[in-house]
């Protein structure tokens, strides 16, 4: 196997996971098949649907076939990648399954399954401390064993993390996992924490798996695959997710959007143009037979569940993603209060969102959370630590952001220079989304590629204070015609012209 990264935003990544079976495009949403029955042909889903992966369930074929059931891809008719769930989300359902770790990895290999799960032990979103511990310590002894019965080397198997909600717990089986030889991880319990729309906790796990993890693995967010979360997902560096979703929802008469899922007796218009919808109309589907109308009510949600694959896919290459997450965000407020949660990790997401290497493009600022995202946080970050004005010029003169873009082609700036000429002045700018922008750099990117909604409620006096403090200029003078901004050390004009009265002061 391979995993190769090619493009980077925020922590998500794009890559290609290579199997026996071909290239896997990530970030990648694999459909949950039923092995026994599927009203949609699972051959479909390559060719009609664009998924170069799916996964089913190796128990489901144990049970229904014995051990000598047929090849995966003969019995599914699927020819791409397959992965193989092992039982485990049954032990934590039914509280136990009747195979044991060593045969269900034997079984993987026998049939063909070229990403295998060992059988490990769900945590759950529901578990006591002590029943989690002993969730943790039972998934590193079965993944120890397991491990030992692998027979094939070109097949690739899955060490899932468990934990649930306990972050402590989530670390040490991450770190544990981490250094076996696994070759992908699945983080385990997100389906109860999701039903519980607990995605703000969902956002400490996938943080702390993926600080714990070897960078080079691919995470898998295990049950995880409305459309309206997989931005978030991504964002976070999950790279796989798989969902069942599609069908089930169908199954209860429910359409799937990148919005949320709506009851379709709910409906009034089809709010999308897939061949389904294109075809059908809303009365259409309920005057059909239940059996078809699921049928089609799979197909759509499938539809829309690529599409937004391949618009998270495309955001992550154009440095976009974290408008897009923003915008999925506002699907419904429980997610938003996951994307609240990202102010947290404003680090995590600084740390891995690349400097260079990226297509320089504009950034919208709508409000004060758009404040957390990797540029602006690393520009005021920077602009305070790592920067130092220059020697001679010690003046500072701070200038409110003109609208104009870049600054210094700005009249207020031209205007600056005729009454200040050049020398020992520091022209500098503040305001919102960046803090202070030194003249001399406010034509790098992103500094005059942005839009910003006024009014972020952004603190601009303590980026400013900071920043006076860091520079030890002979003189401060702030142009504020409202006055309003007082920083010790400084003096506050209304205007640039009184900046020379106040220089003749000095020098009679
Ligand atoms: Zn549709």
């Amino acid at each position: 196997m391979s995993f190769e990264i090619s493009e980077r935003d925020l922590s998500g990544r794009a890559g290609v996971l290579r199997t026996r079976r071909g290239e896997v495009k990530t970030p990648c949403l694999m459909p949950v098949i039923n092995p026994v029955k599927n009203s949609i042909p699972p051959r479909e889903l390559k060719d009609l649907f664009g998924y170069d992966m799916i996964i089913t369930n190796s128990y489901l074929i144990l049970k229904h076939f014995g051990s000598d059931a047929p090849d995966v891809h003969e019995l599914t008719g699927y020819e791409g990648t397959i992965m193989t769930d092992s039982g485990a989300y049954q032990l934590l359902i039914y509280g136990g399954v009747e195979t044991d770790p060593i045969e269900i990895v034997k079984f993987q290999e026998r049939i063909g399954s070229d990403i295998g799960v060992i059988l490990d032990t769900p945590t759950g979103g529901f578990a006591s401390r002590p029943e989690a511990e002993k969730t943790v310590e039972e998934t590193i002894k079965r993944a120890r064993s397991s491990l030992e019965f692998r027979d094939d080397p070109t097949m690739l198997w899955a060490g899932p993390i468990q934990g649930g909600r306990y972050l402590d717990l989530v670390r040490k089986c991450a770190r544990i996992m981490g250094s076996m030889d696994f070759q992908t991880h699945p983080l385990g319990s997100p389906v109860q924490i999701m039903e519980g729309y607990d995605y703000p906790t969902l956002v400490d796990m996938i943080v702390t798996v993926k600080r714990n993890l070897p960078p080079d693995r691919p995470l898998h967010l295990f049950g995880a695959g409305h459309p309206m979360m997989l931005a978030m997902g991504v964002a976070l560096g999950c790279d796989l997710f798989d969902s069942a979703a599609y069908a089930l929802f169908a199954k209860d008469d429910r359409y799937m959007t990148v919005r949320g899922t709506f009851r379709l007796d709910r409906l009034s218009e089809l709010p999308c143009n897939c061949p389904i919808c294109s075809r059908l109309s809303q009365k259409d589907l309920l005057d059909m037979p239940k059996k078809n109308r699921e049928e089609a009510l799979a197909r759509h949600n499938l539809y829309v569940t690529s599409s937004e694959m391949r618009a998270i896919r495309q955001a992550l290459r154009e440095g976009s993603l974290w408008e897009l997450v923003e915008t999925r965000s506002r699907s419904h407020p429980k997610l938003y209060e996951a994307f609240k949660r990202l102010g947290k990790y404003t680090n995590y997401l600084e740390e891995n969102d690349p400097v260079i290497g990226k297509e320089p493009r504009g950034i919208f600022i709508y409000d004060r959370r758009s404040l957390i995202r990797p540029e602006v946080i690393r520009h005021r970050k920077r602009i305070i630590e790592n920067y130092s004005r220059p020697v001679c010029k010690e003046i500072g003169v701070f200038l409110q952001n003109p609208p104009e873009k870049p600054y210094i082609r700005s009249k207020e700036y031209q205007d600056a220079l005729k009454i200040l000429p050049e020398g020992e002045f520091h022209i500098c700018f503040y305001g919102e989304p960046f803090g202070v922008v030194p003249s001399e750099l406010s034509e790098t990117f992103p500094l005059s590629q942005y839009e910003c909604s006024q009014g972020t409620g952004m603190d601009v006096s303590r980026d400013l204070r900071k920043f006076i403090r860091a520079n030890s200029y002979r003189k401060v003078f702030i142009i504020d015609p409202g006055s309003s901004i007082m920083i010790e050390g400084a003096m506050t004009l209304r205007s640039i012209e009184d900046v020379r009265g106040h220089l003749d002061e000095d020098n009679p």
